[in-house]
């Protein structure tokens, strides 16, 4: 077996890329490039009757957008890579030989049952209350009447021989877990179509691309005893196994596309970042370990902490609010570097994000635009949508609301708004057009805190209150700033 650690995906074209798939690949990739390893992408597409038109390219664009990218596969020039081809109806030849090899020695033999035959098997055994299985009818058949039937053209499928005994897992995330033979069915490994099932078609390609580790869902654990024995059969050395827990609704139902979207095409088409659903899915069941509080993670920084140790054996809720978390503090951190990088280009950035939803006429203020804009940046940045919302204020002079400017909690009542305001206009009006700036504007106001021995509440939000009409809004220095000195003083000295 290779010493490189190699992992692949190898999902069944049968849509698109569900949201576990991509934990699935993520976590495959991860544990591979952490470790200097190979990751591959294996198509799947052994089950004819569920091929979808289509969603091997779409599989593949997925998992590109996403940014992990495989070091052989389907696509890849050279036949994919030193194993190819990648895509399973193309291996056929593969898996006849290695079902041959099985069938000579015995691991495998030809079932000649109809598909009435298997039924009637199975209601009598329900009615004896057992577990329905293939009852080894054809495994006593002598190689006269295997050749017999064959002769006459009888259809058949192959079956594994399920040996006698335990087996035993060692999955790297839920330990051993023990399988006893008795209750695993002969499991059909060729159909009678001659194409290979899942089983056969996965072990003789995970042997034969030298997989050291299959990371997998958690749906395939049943299946590992049948595997594990197929490798023994074969006399060759198993993979390790970790089996990845589901992905869960909120009221912990398995996750399914009728309680919200599953494709990760539909996240992409949302506008959500790619750095964002890979930070959001590398978070789905793992965590960076015991004690640390860091959250956003690039798909690098995943490479260099991600370790299976850390990937929890229980399901992960999926929840969406989580993942418009991350997307507000990855575009948050793109905008910052930006801004680091260009501070001149910071008004455009914060247009750019908005750009679509501002109503025309504000764009026409370009001035007081771009400084309204400052004042509401990260609203901006965690949602532009509301844009308008966020700065209406500033080109609309709004009423004088006393619900709002008067304030029990504040301690701002009448008397104090007809003090306050008056010392406002006039020390604000002394700031020169050149002085006017956040930091001057504070200074002013915090002068009029301590010349009056009031709280700074008592000035503030009145103040605010009054130019912007609102509950919330930016801070008083920030509006002050914006609207600018005569705006300001227009605005204020219409309610004395
Ligand atoms: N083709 C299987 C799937 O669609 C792959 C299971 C495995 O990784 O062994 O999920």
């Amino acid at each position: 077996m290779s010493t490189t650690v190699r992992t692949r995906f190898a999902p069944s074209p049968t849509g698109y890329l569900h949201v576990g798939g991509a934990r699935t690949a993520l976590y495959a990739y991860l544990f591979a490039k952490k470790l200097g390893g190979k990751f591959l992408l294996r198509i799947e597409d052994t089950d004819q009757k569920r091929f979808v038109e289509g969603a091997m390219e779409n599989l593949m664009s997925s998992l590109k957008w996403l940014g992990i990218e495989w070091d052989e596969g389907p696509d890849l020039p050279d036949n994919g890579g030193p194993h190819g081809p990648y895509i399973q109806s193309q291996r056929n030849d593969k898996y006849r030989a290695a079902v041959d090899q099985l069938l000579t020695s015995g691991h495998a033999y030809k079932c000649f049952c109809t598909q009435e035959e298997l039924e009637e098997m199975r209601r009598k055994q329900e009615a004896r209350h057992e577990a329905p299985m293939y009852n080894r009818k054809c495994c006593a058949l002598t190689p006269a009447e295997v050749e017999e039937k064959i002769a006459s053209g009888v259809p058949f499928v192959i079956r594994q021989k399920i040996p006698e005994g335990m087996v035993i897992v060692e999955d790297l995330i839920r330990g051993k877990v023990r399988f006893d033979s008795k209750s695993i069915d002969d499991q059909v490994l060729v159909k009678s179509d001659g194409f290979p099932t899942y089983h056969l078609a996965n072990v003789v390609d995970d042997h034969d691309m030298e997989i050291t580790h299959v990371i997998r869902g958690e749906e395939w654990l049943p299946s590992t005893p049948k595997h594990i024995w197929l490798y023994q059969a074969f006399g060759w050395t198993p993979p390790e196994y970790a089996h990845l827990s589901l992905l869960l609704n909120a009221d912990r139902s398995k996750l399914s596309k009728r309680q919200g979207d599953v494709a990760v095409e539909e996240y992409i088409q949302k506008g959500y970042m790619r750095e964002a659903i890979i930070n959001f899915i590398a978070f789905l069941g793992w965590h960076p370990g015991k004690g640390i509080e860091k959250e956003i993670y690039s798909i690098e920084e995943l490479v260099q902490d991600f370790s299976l140790e850390n990937v929890h054996k229980s399901g992960a809720i999926f929840n969406i609010e989580k993942l418009d978390w991350y997307n507000w503090q990855w575009r948050r951190r793109k905008f910052l570097e930006a801004v680091e990088h260009d501070p001149s280009a910071r008004t455009a950035l914060i247009i750019a994000e908005c750009d679509q939803y501002l109503a025309p006429e504000y764009k026409n203020n370009s001035e007081l635009l771009a400084r309204a804009l400052k004042t509401v940046e990260e609203k901006i940045i965690q949602n532009p949508k509301p844009a308008n919302d966020y700065i209406k204020f500033f080109f609309t002079a709004p009423e004088f609301k006393p619900e709002i400017v008067y304030s029990e909690k504040m301690k701002v009542d009448e008397a104090i708004v007809k003090q306050v305001v008056p010392e406002v206009t006039s020390a604000l009006s002394e700031i020169s057009d050149s002085d006017w700036t956040e930091e001057k504007i504070k200074e002013t106001l915090m002068a009029i805190v301590a010349k009056l021995g009031l709280k700074n509440g008592q000035i503030f939000w009145p103040i605010r209150a009054i130019l912007t009409g609102e509950q919330f809004s930016p801070g008083v220095f920030e509006v002050v700033w914006a609207l600018g000195k005569e705006e300001t003083m227009k605005r204020l000295k219409n309610i004395v």
